[in-house]
Parts: C-alpha cells; sequence; structure tokens
C-alpha cells in the first residue's frame, strides 16, 4: 500500500488528504493544534464562479457540482452587487462585464439593501454567488480520511524532510512520518516546505488581507443582503450571523506568519465603504487578518515538481481555496493515481508546476 503524506491541514490538504486516502495511507500533518486555524479559519467563505483567472473559475464550474449536492451540500443563497460612483466608472464598467453582472438601478438597489447613500450611482447585481459553510466542508473531508482509516496528527510541525531509497522522511516533534508521496499544502509557508525537502521553490507570495466585523448597520436585518463590492475590489462586504464583515480587500506582502491586520489600512478600507452607505460606522466587533499566497501568474498549482515527481504541489489557492477545493483536490488524486486528469489535460498543464520550467 502506497504511503502518503499530506503537509498542512487546511481546505487545501484536507480536501486532497480525503480524496487520497481512496488511494493508499495518508498521514496529514499539522502544524497548529487544529486544523483550519490559518487562512482557512480566516476566509469570507463565498462561493462566486466568475471570481479569478480563467484555469481557476474553470475549477469553480468544475467544483460546483460538489458543493451543491456532496453530503447534503454545503451552498447557501447570497447573491453578488456590485457598487459604482461617478469617479470610479471605469473599474465599475470593467467589473460588471468581467463578473457577467446586470446593470439594475440604484432604486431596485435600495429596495435590496436600503442603507445605499447617494455616493452609489450605478449597480450590478447577480442572484448566482452563495455562501459556503466552510467548517461543514471541511468536517466532511476529515470524515472521509478517518473512515478510510487515515492519520490526522495536529500539532507536528515539519521541522526538516529527507530522502532515501524508500521514499521521504518527514521529521515531526515526535519522531518521524515515512511514505512514498509527499504532497505540500503548506499555505503561505508551501515555498519553505518545497525548501526543506530540497525541491525547487515556485516564489509564491503570501499577501495580507483584513477583515472587521461590524454590528449590523442602523439596526438592519442584513441575512438576506448580498455580498456587497466596491469597484476594482477597493472594499467589500458581506453579512455574516446578523453582522457584517467589511473588508480593504488589501493585497500587502508579509512573511508567513499568524498575521493581524493594520489599524491604518482597517481604516481606510472601512472609509471607503462608509461613502457608500448612510449609517455611520461603528467601532468593529472584532477583526482579524489572513494570508492569500498567490503563484506569480496567480494560478493554482496543482501537480507534480518537475525536479522531484513524487513531490506533489497543491499551493497557491489564493482568494479561491474553499470554492475550488473539490475539483482541486480532484486533480491531484487523479495525478497521484497516474489517471487521466477528469478535468482534462489542458486545464490540468495549465495548473501544473511545468509551467515554470
Ligand atoms: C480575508 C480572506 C478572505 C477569503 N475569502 C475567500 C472566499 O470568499 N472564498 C474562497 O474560496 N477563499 C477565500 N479565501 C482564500 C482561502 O481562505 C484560502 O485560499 C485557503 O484557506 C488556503 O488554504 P490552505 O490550506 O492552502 O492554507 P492554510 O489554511 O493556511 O493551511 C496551511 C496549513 O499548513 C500548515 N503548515 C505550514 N507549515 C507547516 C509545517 N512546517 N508543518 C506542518 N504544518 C504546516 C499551517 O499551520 C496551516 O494550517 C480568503 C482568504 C482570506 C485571508
Amino acid at each position: 500500500m502506497t504511503d502518503i503524506i499530506v503537509i498542512g491541514g487546511g481546505v487545501a490538504g484536507i480536501s486532497a488528504a480525503a480524496r487520497l486516502s481512496h488511494l493508499g495511507h495518508v498521514t496529514l500533518i499539522e502544524a497548529e493544534a487544529q486544523t483550519g486555524y490559518h487562512s482557512s479559519g480566516r476566509s469570507a467563505a463565498l462561493f462566486e464562479e466568475t471570481y479569478g483567472k480563467p484555469t481557476t473559475r474553470a475549477l469553480n464550474s468544475a467544483s460546483r457540482p460538489y458543493h451543491e449536492t456532496a453530503n447534503g451540500g454545503v451552498l447557501s443563497a447570497r447573491g453578488l452587487m456590485l457598487l459604482g460612483s461617478a469617479d470610479e466608472s471605469e473599474a465599475f464598467a470593467h467589473d460588471l462585464t468581467d463578473m457577467g453582472l446586470d446593470e439594475i438601478s440604484v432604486a431596485e438597489a435600495r429596495a435590496i439593501i436600503p442603507i445605499l447613500s447617494d455616493h452609489a450611482d450605478r449597480v450590478g447585481y447577480h442572484a448566482d454567488a452563495w455562501d459556503i459553510d466552510t467548517e461543514r466542508l471541511m468536517q466532511n473531508w476529515l470524515r472521509e480520511l478517518r473512515g478510510n482509516g487515515g492519520t490526522l496528527m495536529p500539532g507536528a510541525r515539519v521541522s526538516a524532510i529527507g530522502r532515501d531509497a524508500a521514499g521521504w522522511r518527514v521529521i515531526i516533534p515526535l519522531g518521524d512520518v515515512t511514505g512514498q508521496i509527499l504532497v505540500n499544502a503548506a499555505g503561505a509557508w508551501a515555498d519553505g516546505i518545497a525548501a526543506m525537502a530540497g525541491v525547487r521553490t515556485l516564489g509564491l507570495a503570501p499577501l495580507r488581507r483584513s477583515m472587521a466585523r461590524l454590528a449590523a448597520p442602523g439596526g438592519h436585518d442584513t441575512r438576506n443582503w448580498p455580498m456587497m463590492f466596491g469597484p476594482g475590489e477597493e472594499w467589500y462586504a458581506k453579512p455574516d450571523a446578523g453582522a457584517l464583515l467589511v473588508s480593504p480587500a488589501e493585497e500587502d506582502p508579509s512573511d508567513p506568519a499568524d498575521v493581524y491586520p493594520d489599524d491604518m489600512t482597517l481604516a481606510e478600507g472601512l472609509a471607503r465603504y462608509q461613502d457608500y452607505v448612510t449609517p455611520e460606522v461603528t467601532r468593529p466587533i472584532a477583526t482579524w487578518a489572513g494570508l492569500r499566497t498567490f503563484a506569480p501568474d496567480r494560478q493554482l498549482v496543482l501537480g507534480r515538481a518537475a525536479d522531484a515527481p513524487d513531490f506533489i504541489w497543491c499551493a497557491g489557492q489564493g482568494g479561491y481555496g474553499f470554492q475550488t477545493a473539490p475539483a482541486a483536490s480532484a486533480l491531484i488524486a487523479d495525478v497521484v493515481a497516474g489517471r487521466i486528469p477528469e478535468l482534462g489535460s489542458d486545464l490540468a498543464a495549465g495548473l501544473s508546476p511545468a509551467r515554470f520550467g
């Protein structure tokens, strides 16, 4: 039986581990005491099929049936509204076309979100955007992993990786784990894992993005409001458990770390949101930040390392890790199994690390 080691207990590693547990014995190694502690615990949990580069959109579309149906489905209706103002008309027009939204009147928009200010002079909308129950999605995959005899090792930070004739030897505080296949799903740390394994790194860039949770503006019931996007993705706001999450949508370079929001960045983002709404922004109930880690071409990196075929990259999920996870993990399983990828060979080639030479 093949022994497969997956490093990283975020959505990328959890989904890959579940799929791979049908092919061999999987050990999923996570540095933190709990899974989903880093980026996967800090997302906006949105499924928007038209978000990202063409290869990402293809993964979104291929993931949709799984999100809709597997284990009863994890999507619930949200919708997406793009707001534009006279001084941002170019960015608005670009996003409207790029995301395939329908233009609606400001009056129609106010019937949906009554707090819009006069700053909003153009509005795009579509109902086809969804909340993902991210916790349930990850728990479903962890159950699948355990059901197939896989092992989850939390609190086990990998400190070194060696290799001999038998395969990989991964050093963790309690000893070592061996396997013939090593899957690198370490998020912002994925280049560091490659370096430990003596595999060529990709130049992954972890970019910080912050969030503030605000009390429901003006005491409104926000539950059925769509997600709001500022033009050029300069801010967004999303209903969350009776409150409103607002993000400055920044992309500030960071080292791989347990990141915190920058107060000034948050304040500037909240000011951009404030322009579009009438209730005064109140002191946030909570704030946090997470890392969105991108490859140089902002596409996911899924497949065998060019210089080490038994080292599998599952990285560069950027801002799309949840929405792409069903199809991305299925591709990882096809690659490890040596099957023709269900996603098609062209898409698999476009996502392969081989594109970096
Ligand atoms: C603010 C924000 C909003 C977002 N919104 C969305 C959204 O709406 N929809 C969407 O699909 N995506 C969204 N994303 C992106 C999504 O959250 C990420 O793409 C996804 O979580 C990345 O998952 P991951 O498993 O690669 O990384 P992580 O969740 O960071 O997991 C990597 C894991 O590897 C572990 N690790 C690292 N080094 C080691 C080591 N040496 N030994 C053992 N373990 C190690 C880490 O501890 C970590 O738990 C958002 C992200 C942010 C920050």
